[in-house]
């Protein structure tokens, strides 16, 4: 049994097992993604279009298959990995918990001590660094509303879109009071991902363990319990402690205190069937990930057949199909499109299945932006002597306008019925 305080090597000491720098990349890393999505339009949501863009394709919040799939397959990643790996996505990835983490060092850089060892803490400083942050935070969220260019322009003119500065500023609110009042009170106490991890954990959820059958083993060093951010005291962890990030701190710091003295780390990752050798498997995990691959491969097969231009052909109803005295049968269409890229697409129509004389456009070319929808109609005027009686099915395509001979972009089908 080790007891004896003098044994303690200092925390630091290097170790085979170090989170730290790992965790720091992987936080920083989804903190990066956070700025660049959408200023290099990988994703964002653009209001003026009301579609969403991403990885270079607009998908119009028309398009409910796609948007249906896309949530399943969010809800199912989510779930699958908040019974999987615990609250790892909020000790690893969650930038709320970065932030905060950030914000404690700013704390600690810049704390002074008083004539006794009580701490002054540098308000004002805290104040400040928390601001820039929230600022940063809340600026970049509102190229997530908007082709980025135009946010820009529309930002350094202070022409903002009246919604999204309301949008950003309650954002921008809600992150300083998150990193700088609340801070881990908020991911330990209102979270909703760590809410729902509570809910969805068993037996085979990652977390944080202490070896309660080698509690001899422990020299009583609290540098576990001085190390958590979140006011866990990691060898109570028999059970799981649903506020715990498993950031791995504790475990590191045990790891380093210990390793130095030829013995086992108190603190681990492991989870319930492995402290008990159960060899089960998690049902949940079984349903959430045959869901989330099954739709996850659905999605990708739409997302990436996803037309440039989408294309949608109605008859008129409000206009009867006429048969005239002249012999001439008459009906009215209209034609939908929208453009589902980011660049700007120049198109044409034609049909077939139907002689082409018999049918009139009302715009025969188009200039569309991206993510521009435009709505027109098409008359189809055809001597009906020349077609058989009964419901007629013919294609309207659509080109680009530069490459005419080549595949169309889409096709819609119409139909005209031709009476005896
Ligand atoms: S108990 Fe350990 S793993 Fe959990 S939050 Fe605290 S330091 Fe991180
Ligand atoms: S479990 Fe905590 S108190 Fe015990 S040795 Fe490890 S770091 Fe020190």
């Amino acid at each position: 049994m080790l007891s004896n305080k003098a044994f303690i090597p200092n925390i630091g000491v290097p170790s085979k097992y170090n989170v730290t720098k790992r965790r720091r990349f992987t936080q920083s890393f989804f903190l990066i993604l956070y700025f660049i999505f959408p200023l290099f339009g990988i994703f964002y949501f653009d209001s003026s279009s009301s579609s969403f863009v991403l990885l270079g394709k607009t998908i119009g919040i028309n398009n409910s298959v796609l948007f249906v799939l896309g949530f399943i397959v969010l809800l199912t990643s989510v779930i699958t990995a908040a019974i999987t790996t615990g609250r790892s996505f909020c000790g690893w990835v969650c930038p709320q918990n970065f932030l905060s983490e950030v914000i404690n060092k700013i704390i600690k850089a810049f704390a002074l001590k008083s004539n006794g060892e009580k701490k002054i803490i540098p308000y004002a400083v805290i104040t400040a660094a928390t601001l820039l942050i929230s600022i940063s935070v809340a600026i970049n969220f509102m190229f997530y509303f908007g082709a980025p260019a135009n946010v820009f322009n529309s930002l350094i003119h202070g022409q903002l879109n009246g919604n999204i500065t309301i949008f950003a500023s309650i954002f921008g609110i809600l992150v300083f009071s998150g990193i700088g009042i609340f801070r881990h009170d908020f991911c330990k106490y209102a979270c909703p991902y760590g809410i729902m991890q509570a809910a969805v954990a068993d037996k085979t959820t990652l977390r944080v363990r202490f070896a309660k059958e080698r509690s001899s083993d422990c020299i009583d060093c609290d540098a576990c319990t001085d190390i958590c951010y979140v006011d866990i005291e990691p060898r109570k962890l028999i059970q799981a402690d649903p506020g715990c990030m498993n950031c791995g701190l504790c475990v590191e710091a045990c790891h380093q205190v210990l390793e130095p003295l030829g013995v086992q780390s108190m603190l681990d990752f492991t989870s319930e069937k492995d402290v008990k050798k159960e060899n089960i498997n998690s049902k949940a995990v079984l349903i959430t990930t045959s869901t989330l691959f099954a739709f996850l491969t659905v999605f990708i097969y739409m997302f990436f057949n996803i037309p440039s231009i989408d294309l949608t052909v109605t008859r008129d109803d409000s206009y009867v199909s006429v048969l005239k005295p002249d012999g001439y049968l008459s009906s009215n269409y209209f034609v939908q499109v929208m453009n589902q890229t980011t660049k700007e697409k120049n198109i044409s129509f034609k049909v077939e299945g139907i002689p082409e004389n018999f049918i009139t456009f009302d715009k025969s070319n188009l200039i569309l932006s991206n993510g521009q929808r435009d709505r027109f109609k098409f008359k189809l005027n055809a001597k009906k002597s020349l077609l058989t009686p009964g419901i007629i099915q013919f294609n309207v395509l659509t080109y680009d306008t530069n490459d005419i001979n080549k595949k169309p972009l889409n096709i819609a089908k119409a139909s005209l019925y031709v009476p005896n």
